[in-house]
């Protein structure tokens, strides 16, 4: 597959610049979100794939590293301006395969190239610090290094920007890569690959697995490689980290959230209502910075949800540039959000909005209208799950205290927002609300590439990507001192 070429029936892995197919020539297939169609098949990679990738890593990564970082960063500069060449067919392969529209597809591979241009230049600014001993004579300063092989495992929902956010700050500190694609965009990765090696990156840098999770990326993970980095589910980045812990690999897992957006009694609501609809619904709810928990003072709480529930019914479905939202990326995703919105309307939950599959023109896609869920225990077990689905639940909250309370109530700590005109209030939730990002006024979603991402608790395990803090999980910091004698001199 290059960028011109239509797309080919298998999506193949990646390895030292070449397309190969699995060694067990067992596939999967990968369906259109947005109606059911099969689009293509992905090979089914294995231990076997996974070893020759880690392989061809190994081998392309001293020469890589042996370049000078400025050198590596004229290299992402190049990955860049080709990102931005080809923005149109990357554009069009992201939103075929996740059924966002091309609008949006386009605006993603933008801020993938960002990420890329940012990188670059941290490639003239891969600076250690020069350190004051105690002993007379010493001279003291450090670098960073490589850590040798990367292995980097990421989900579907945002596909072009969760590569970008790994392989470029992995490759920048002179690591080669090994990239397992989620099951859901392998043509997203196979594009990007072509794309990378056409603009000078040399073979071995970056490889491709293709497959499914608990096969490809297990046999990643248990590989012999020297960093981890995963962005995915609580559950999987748990399991990851205790075989990393094993064998005391580093890792950088990016999990999930159950974000909350605050509505104060002094929120410009129509303001509110805005950045709850973008948070909860854009991307069909798949973002792990969504607002999937929408806390409202009771003062309010009656006026608000009557804007929020008109705002939804307004939303358009459907993958053009005119609609607000697509469906979720699979069948199975969808089949689960269903089935705990009817659980929990069991449980005494009110659907305010949604809770169904589209019918009609989109039944044979993957669509779940976005639905409001109201009158929810905060202590049913669902309260603590995330969906990742245009999926949000609205609890009242007597008034500041007790909305802080709700806010920290859950296991995770992504993302957080308030929505006062209160200084006081959006200063003192800031320094209270246990997230790694805090909006005021705004969504719970909206990083930047030279912001630091991550979060507290369940989300992660304390490091942050992307921004300068990413170097420190693609490098390892080398403290290096000169003893001067008076009597060598
Ligand atoms: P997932 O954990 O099922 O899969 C993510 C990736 O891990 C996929 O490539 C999958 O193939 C792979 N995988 C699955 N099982 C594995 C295993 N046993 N060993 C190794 N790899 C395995 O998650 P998903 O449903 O695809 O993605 C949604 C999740 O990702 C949500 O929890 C969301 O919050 C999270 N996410 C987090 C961030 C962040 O920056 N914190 C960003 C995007 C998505």
């Amino acid at each position: 597959m290059s960028v011109n070429e239509a797309m080919p029936d298998l999506l193949r892995n990646w390895i030292a610049d070449q397309e190969v197919p699995a060694a067990s020539g067992e596939t999967v297939p990968k369906l259109s979100p947005h109606d059911g169609s099969h689009l293509y098949n992905l090979t089914r990679s294995a231990r076997l794939d996974v070893e020759r990738a880690v392989s061809a890593a190994r081998a392309a990564q001293p020469a890589w590293a042996g370049l000078t970082a400025v050198a590596r960063g004229r290299v992402l500069s190049g990955i860049a301006a080709a990102m931005r060449d080809h923005e149109d067919d990357m554009g069009r392969v992201v939103a075929r395969e996740t059924g966002k529209s091309l609008r949006e597809a386009v605006g993603e591979v933008r801020g993938a190239a960002q990420l890329a241009e940012f990188f670059a230049g941290e490639g003239m600014r891969l600076y250690g610090r020069s350190l004051q001993s105690g002993v007379p004579g010493k001279y003291t300063h450090t670098i960073r290094q490589p850590h040798g092989v990367a292995a980097l495992i990421v989900a579907a929902n945002t596909p072009i920007a969760n590569i970008a956010w790994k392989v470029f700050p992995a490759l920048i500190c002179g690591n080669a890569a090994v990239l397992k694609m989620a099951e859901d965009a392998p043509a997203t990765a196979l594009l990007f690959a072509h794309i990378a090696a056409e603009a000078g990156l040399p073979a071995g840098v970056l490889n491709i697995i293709q497959g499914l999770g608990a096969e490809a990326g297990q046999a990643l993970v248990e590989a012999t490689v020297d960093v981890i980095s995963f962005t995915g589910s609580t559950g999987v980045g748990r399991r990851i980290a205790a075989s990393a812990g094993e064998r005391l690999v580093r890792l950088s897992l990016e999990l999930g959230g159950k974000n909350p957006l605050v509505v104060c009694d002094d929120a410009d609501l129509d303001n509110a209502v805005k950045w709850t609809l973008l948070s909860a619904f854009s991307n069909a709810g798949q973002r792990c910075a969504a607002s999937s928990r929408i806390i409202i003072f009771d003062a309010v709480y009656d006026a608000f949800v009557e804007k929020l529930v008109a705002g939804t019914q307004l939303l358009k479905l459907g993958n053009t540039d005119a609609c607000d939202l697509g469906p979720v990326i699979n069948e199975r995703q969808l089949m689960a959000m269903l089935a705990v919105i009817d659980e929990m309307r069991g449980r005494g939950a009110t659907v305010l909005a949604g809770g169904r599959r589209l019918d009609g023109a989109h039944a044979a896609g993957f669509y779940l209208a976005p639905t409001l869920l109201a009158d929810i225990d905060p202590a049913d077990p669902h309260a603590d799950r995330e969906l990742f689905g245009p999926v949000t639940a609205l609890y009242r909250a007597s008034g500041y205290e007790a909305a802080i309370r709700l806010a920290n109530s859950t296991s995770y700590g992504l993302t957080a927002s308030i929505h006062t005109r209160s200084v006081d209030r959006a200063v003192d939730f800031a320094q209270r609300v246990r997230a790694g990002t805090v909006n005021v006024n705004a969504g719970t979603y909206g990083s930047e590439p030279h912001y630091p991402f991550g979060g507290f608790g369940a989300s992660g395990n304390g490091t942050r990507e992307p921004g300068v803090e990413a170097l420190d999980v693609y490098s390892e910091t080398k403290t290096i001192s000169f003893l001067v004698e008076a009597a060598r001199l």
